[in-house]
């Protein structure tokens, strides 16, 4: 029997979860779900397949028992029932989405053309000790397919290149062995193929065209996490080329043991050559800027381009993006890349590491020893220029360095007024552009403070 508050509270549910969700979202998973039966104990939907059971019961189980009526266990009293077959499967059954289906051997089916990004190659991507092994490794893969390492997972922070090799390696085979059938994906591009697949029932069709590869590239496996069916139909795919002896590569953001997926994934993950992709060190990231620019066009010079590999060190993405930067700067004025130009531009980009504490003691103590004087003399009330100077430098770095009130600041020299301290720093300042052995000194005391 299906009583009117059934429904009703359904489309109170629904109102519910559509603020809560993207329209897509609630599009994919809630849009397809009927009420069949409701009863004050029990409520029965119809959802298009298990994957959206799943989806809802993993996600929103809260929200359900906040509105539907509850069993004794405490879980939503919900039975749910698959339109296709129209059989009624309990809340927690394992769905059985993919028993490995015979391979088949479809040579004229028509593969989706890859998209592979051009500038992804073997040739662009540049080597140094963080990434030569795996680069080796890759290179081995694509040379050989399936016959070196299998599975090839790849492994390292964001924007490190690991989507970079993937897409060498496709390239290389698309060129070197071009009978193979290769198919690069994104891990919510197999997601969401899935998905699609279910809704148009042609979930056959889409086993049987994977299973026909020779390559598989998954890009970014940690997006499988906590997708329970997904990770089951995925699996089956990964074993049923693995056991045809067909080559996989994976990439991820951390290593196999660390992702949180089934036992049986991981271990199959880990059958091959797990490789690291580290950052690149200090060389690698200027070679890198510079064969960027190189191929923007336009020229670094090597200072400029080790100004910018110092301060921007753990995401070559970022290196490109300060690339792209300097390259619409130098072209819209029209001028030449120098470091002020650098610093002007790219500052937001830069990386510092976070300030040490510098206290009024330390600098005492360094413009002491860098213009000869006593910390003592410097503290003191002498007006002597050999002692006022340096006192004025230490007030103006104090100023500079130090995140304090000028009142604070300026009661650590004996006892000056804010006023004493914000003339020298004024003095300094200007000074400092003119006097060249003044910025000298400046930045040597700077540098021994900050080490
Ligand atoms: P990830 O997939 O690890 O997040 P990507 O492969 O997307 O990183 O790389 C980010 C950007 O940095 C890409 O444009 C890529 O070409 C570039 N890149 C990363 N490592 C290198 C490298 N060693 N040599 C040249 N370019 C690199
Ligand atoms: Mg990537």
């Amino acid at each position: 029997m299906l009583t009117k508050t059934s429904e009703e509270t359904w489309a109170q549910f629904l109102e519910f979860i559509g603020e809560r969700c993207s329209a897509t979202e609630f599009e994919n998973w809630f849009a397809s779900i009927r009420v069949l039966e409701g009863t004050v104990e029990e409520i029965c939907l119809e959802v298009p397949n298990i994957f959206v059971q799943e989806y809802l019961l993993d996600n929103y189980k809260k929200d359900l028992c906040a509105f539907f009526p509850l069993k004794a266990s405490g879980e939503p009293a919900i039975s749910f029932t698959i339109a296709e077959t129209k059989k009624k499967i309990a809340p927690s059954a394992t769905p059985v989405v993919s028993a490995p289906a015979a391979p088949i051997q479809e040579t004229n089916s028509t593969i989706p053309e890859i998209k592979l990004n051009p500038f992804y190659t073997f040739p662009n991507f540049i080597e140094g000790p963080a990434n030569q092994f795996v680069k080796s490794a890759a290179m081995g893969v694509a040379n050989r397919p399936s016959k070196s390492y299998n599975p090839l997972f790849i492994h390292g922070g964001v924007g490190l290149g690991k989507t970079h090799l993937l897409h060498a390696i496709g390239h290389h085979i698309r060129e070197h062995h071009k009978k193979l059938r290769i198919h690069c994906i994104t891990t919510e591009g197999f997601i969401n193929d899935l998905v699609e697949n279910l809704r148009n029932k042609s979930v056959d069709r889409m086993k049987r065209f994977y299973r026909s590869l020779d390559v598989l590239l998954v890009d970014d496996i940690q997006f499988l996490q906590s997708r329970l069916n997904f990770e089951e139909e995925f699996c089956n795919t990964f074993e049923s080329l693995i056991n045809q002896g067909k080559q996989i590569v994976i990439t991820s953001d951390k290593p196999p043991g660390q992702l949180k997926l089934s036992e049986r994934m991981v271990a199959r993950m880990e059958w091959g050559l797990v490789a690291h992709i580290g950052v690149p060190d200090l060389e690698t990231r200027v070679a890198i800027l510079q064969h960027k620019a190189e191929q923007k066009g336009f020229r670094i010079p090597h200072k400029v381009a080790f100004f910018i590999a110092e301060h921007i060190f753990n995401n070559v993405r970022q290196l490109e993006g300060a690339i792209n930067r300097l390259s619409a700067y130098s072209r819209l004025m029209g001028l030449d890349i120098t470091e002020e130009a650098v610093e002007k531009t790219l500052s937001e980009l830069f990386q510092y590491t976070p300030l040490k504490k510098i206290s009024v003691e330390n600098i005492l103590k360094s413009v002491a020893t860098i213009f000869g004087v006593r910390v003592s003399d410097l503290k003191s009330a002498s007006r002597t220029k050999d002692v006022a100077f340096p006192r004025q430098v230490a007030m103006y770095l104090a100023k500079e360095m130090i995140n304090d009130s000028l009142m604070r600041l300026s009661s650590s020299f004996g006892g000056k007024t804010h006023s004493t301290l914000l003339h020298a720093w004024k003095k300094i300042s200007s000074q400092v552009e003119k006097d060249e052995t003044l910025r000298r000194q400046i930045d040597m005391a700077r540098r021994n403070l900050e080490a």
